[in-house]
């Protein structure tokens, strides 16, 4: 007996280990290769020495959760109680499983959107729920007529991901407000918000939950440090929750993780008064416009790319191939690992369009597109 018998083992893992096995350049799975900033691992090696290494407080270091409120203030001119509306997690990804846990009973449905992020679906159906997916429109945005026609009184939750992955799509003004009267009309309805690549936008910024004041006693958002530091490996990330929600959440979470890695808390609430995110944004541009420039010459058709550090690419001029095939021969044959869009949408449709990650040194990225040019 399978909780999940659908499920097996993640693009990511997949993609990554058959790269490894071919010697391909990696751009599958989202992580960047270049180092860290010094100055985190130099506060890393001190730290180690200081009194850190005991269970921190369940929901998060007091001195973390205050510099986190200071962050969302600063960017969204929104201001949240540390110790209430605030939660450090152990990545986005169990942010995201504990707050569908915490608030989603079974026979409830939950609406999501395809191509839609990998971890949302198994966490709605072991909590009981019932996914209702909703495919984005051909340009990866909303299509509000579907998502409303997918709602009833039944839908207890609809889950965004803004800066979008695998597209790289960003939210205009216009559907943001679409949501707004999505749930100004369904009051029993939730928004899970995922915007994990917060920071990592291009020539506009993404409009967040925290700037619609009239979403907020209705939304749950989740960002991750991994994707703002370069540290995907640290696992660490945070949620936000009106109070009423968050007693649930932290429920779940105190027996889910309990707490996290302490250390790394103490680190992170040190260095978050020493930077400034707003400037990955720009650090990210430069990577996608030397990928977008190298590739002009070859025979892929990258689509517009508006933030996250994903650029999509349509092959139609090179093969006929289903997605999955394409991705596997540009691995085994061609040196470069990728990873197809198709295994995102709930039917498996495939709409030939495949995802490269930007996030690397400009050494790979300008040895990937010379093979990914000669193909
Ligand atoms: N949501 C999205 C859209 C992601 O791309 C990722 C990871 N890349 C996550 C959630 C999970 O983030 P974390 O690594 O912090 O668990
Ligand atoms: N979020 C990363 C991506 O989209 C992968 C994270 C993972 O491997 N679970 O590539």
């Amino acid at each position: 007996m399978s909780k999940l018998p659908h499920v097996g083992t993640t693009i990511f893992t997949v993609m990554s280990q058959l790269a490894a096995e071919h010697n391909a350049i990696n751009l599958s799975q989202g992580f960047p290769n270049f180092p860290v900033d010094p100055n985190l691992l130099e506060l890393y090696r001190s730290k180690l020495g200081e009194n850190v290494h005991q269970y921190a407080p369940m929901s998060g270091l007091p001195s973390l959760l205050t510099q986190i409120s200071e962050l969302i203030e600063a960017s969204y001119q929104r201001r949240l109680s540390p110790s209430e509306e605030i939660l450090v997690c152990a990545g986005a990804t169990q942010g995201i499983f504990t707050t569908i846990m915490a608030l989603i009973d079974k026979r409830d449905e939950v609406v999501i959107l395809d191509p839609s992020y990998d971890c949302y679906e198994p966490s709605i159906v072991l909590a009981g729920g019932i996914p209702v997916r909703v495919q984005l429109n051909a340009d990866f945005l909303p299509d509000w007529n579907a998502i409303e026609r997918a709602i009833s009184e039944q839908t207890r939750m609809i889950i965004i991901n803004n800066p979008h992955n695998p597209s790289g799509t960003i939210w205009a003004k216009s559907d943001m407000d679409a949501l707004e009267r999505l749930v100004l009309k369904f009051p029993n309805l939730l928004v899970l918000s995922d915007e994990v690549y917060e920071f990592i936008t291009f020539e506009e910024k993404h409009i967040s939950v925290h700037s619609y004041p009239s979403l907020h006693e209705r939304s749950i958002t989740v960002s991750s440090f991994g994707k703002t530091f370069h540290i995907t490996g640290w696992k660490m990330g945070y949620l936000t929750a009106p109070n009423s929600l968050m007693i649930e959440i932290k429920k779940v979470h105190q027996f889910n993780v309990f707490s996290v890695n302490s250390v790394a808390q103490a680190v992170l609430a040190d260095y978050l008064p020493t930077i400034d995110v707003h400037v990955l944004g720009k650090f990210y541009q430069d990577k996608r416009d030397l990928f977008a420039s190298l590739m002009s010459t070859s025979r892929f058709k990258l689509l517009p790319c508006d933030g996250t550090y994903f650029q999509t690419a349509k092959y139609s001029a090179i093969s006929t191939e289903s997605d999955v095939e394409f991705c596997t021969r540009l691995t085994t044959e061609f040196g470069v690992a990728a990873i197809p869009i198709s295994v995102f949408n709930g039917d498996g449709s495939d709409q030939h369009v495949i995802r490269f990650c930007f996030a690397k040194d400009a050494d790979t990225i300008q040895q990937a597109a010379k093979k990914l040019c000669a193909i």
